[in-house]
């Protein structure tokens, strides 16, 4: 009898899970039994959680809670089409005009998550016979939309502004655009935006940054790193998400009018998916309402941020209070599989990062802060490296 096909994909997913698993990179699901938060239930052990990108702790917040459940009230559930289609709601567009006032953007379009909008808005731009310059550490969405945009596209050295000055030069393509995270997601480390707006300007490029760890997290109103800096008028699209410190799902990006339009009817994960839910779109907006009005969260945020830096760096560990994001890079999988394995046993809830997320022999612990976390909290997860005994490499 001839095999269904069901059993050849089964044989190919048998042999790719079996390479996995061997070296290390296989993943297993691990539902939550808990609200997400500093503190979560999992596997029926309570765990203090250092792996969510929640970082000012709104995810389950009441204000946010409430938002979601009276937008559902009034708008139902799913939304049923894409905007262009029969999706578009009232909420929607508020949730628009408040993030272009937060954002000080001429035009805000919202998209379903940061890999739509990251895969959707690149091809949108360029195409071939243009030139894509992206970052070496750039998230996986950004480096996807590179490479559906069928750009020529170059990648340059992490932050290295000199090399990216050189490849502008030496590249031809009628349109040219840079892309880079601000703050990296895997390393915490910030992006040399001022010195990358100057390049980019001298070479008639266009910028494009992602801000999905820096909104809500750095400037001085939280509306990320162009903020801090004054670049908001500098930078063509400044991309971020509602799913880390806004605590919700979904994205948007700040951008010119035109190129808002030009993306509506252009961008495809925009135009062939069914709308982002209503009850999304207010519970973002009631995330923003935090981020502006609670003047405690962000301080309690930094407060953890440089609790935990000093911490790490009296064990002798490298590290950077630039960011609520910080690695302890440890070297094989299979050490920080180790690694996150024993600090659960010491209630500390830290996910092993590796490869493809992280390149090859740089598999980690992230630790993601929390302006929900206790300063107790703070301390249970350092006493638990030292305890231990995490060495990380070339610390
Ligand atoms: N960009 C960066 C830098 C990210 O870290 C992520 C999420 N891991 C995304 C984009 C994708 O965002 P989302 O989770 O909303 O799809």
């Amino acid at each position: 009898m001839a095999a269904s096909s069901q059993d050849v994909a089964s044989s190919w997913a048998r042999e790719d899970l079996a390479s996995l698993q061997a070296r290390g990179l296989r993943r297993y699901l691990e539902p939550l039994e808990s609200p997400q938060g500093p503190v979560v239930r999992v596997g029926g052990e309570t765990l203090v959680n250092f792996s969510s990108n929640d970082y000012l702790g709104l995810a389950a917040s009441p204000s946010v809670r409430a938002a979601a459940i009276a937008a559902v009230e009034r708008h139902g559930v799913g939304t049923g089409a894409s905007r262009l289609v029969m999706g578009d709601t009232s909420a929607h567009h508020r949730l628009e005009a408040r993030l272009m006032a937060f954002e000080r953007a001429e035009a805000v379009l919202l998209f379903n998550s940061g890999y739509a909008a990251n895969t959707g808005i690149l091809p949108a731009l360029v195409g071939s016979g243009d030139a894509v310059f992206s970052d070496a550490l750039n998230h996986a969405s950004l480096v996807d939309g590179c490479r559906l945009s069928r750009a020529r596209v170059v990648v340059y050295p992490h932050a290295d502004v000199d090399a990216l000055a050189k490849a502008l030069a030496e590249t031809p393509g009628r349109r040219k655009l840079v892309v880079t995270d601000t703050v990296f997601s895997m390393d915490g480390d910030v992006a040399p935006l001022r010195d990358i707006v100057d390049v980019c300007r001298a070479h008639g490029a266009a910028l494009m940054v992602d801000e999905a760890h820096a909104t809500g997290v750095l400037g001085a109103r939280g509306a990320g790193l162009c903020e801090e800096l004054g670049l908001e008028g500098q930078v063509d699209l400044r991309m971020g998400t509602l799913s880390k410190a806004l605590g919700g799902q979904g994205a948007y990006v700040a951008t010119s009018r035109v190129v808002a339009d030009l993306l509506i009817s252009r961008a495809r994960p925009f135009i062939f998916s069914t709308a982002l839910p209503a009850a999304l779109c207010a519970a973002a907006e009631a995330a923003v309402d935090a981020v502006e009005t609670d003047s405690d969260l962000r301080p309690r945020l930094w407060r953890n941020i440089r609790r935990f830096s000093d911490g790490l760096r009296a064990m002798g560990l490298r590290a950077e209070p630039r960011s609520a994001v910080f690695p302890v890079v440890l070297g094989e999988p299979e050490r920080a599989l180790d690694a996150a394995r024993r600090l659960r046993e010491a209630g500390v809830l830290v996910k092993a990062i590796r490869p493809p997320t992280v390149p090859e022999g740089t598999s980690r612990l992230r630790f993601c802060l929390s302006a929900a976390h206790t300063v107790g909290h703070v301390d249970l997860a350092l006493e638990s490296l030292r305890r231990v005994g995490v060495h990380a490499r070339g610390a």
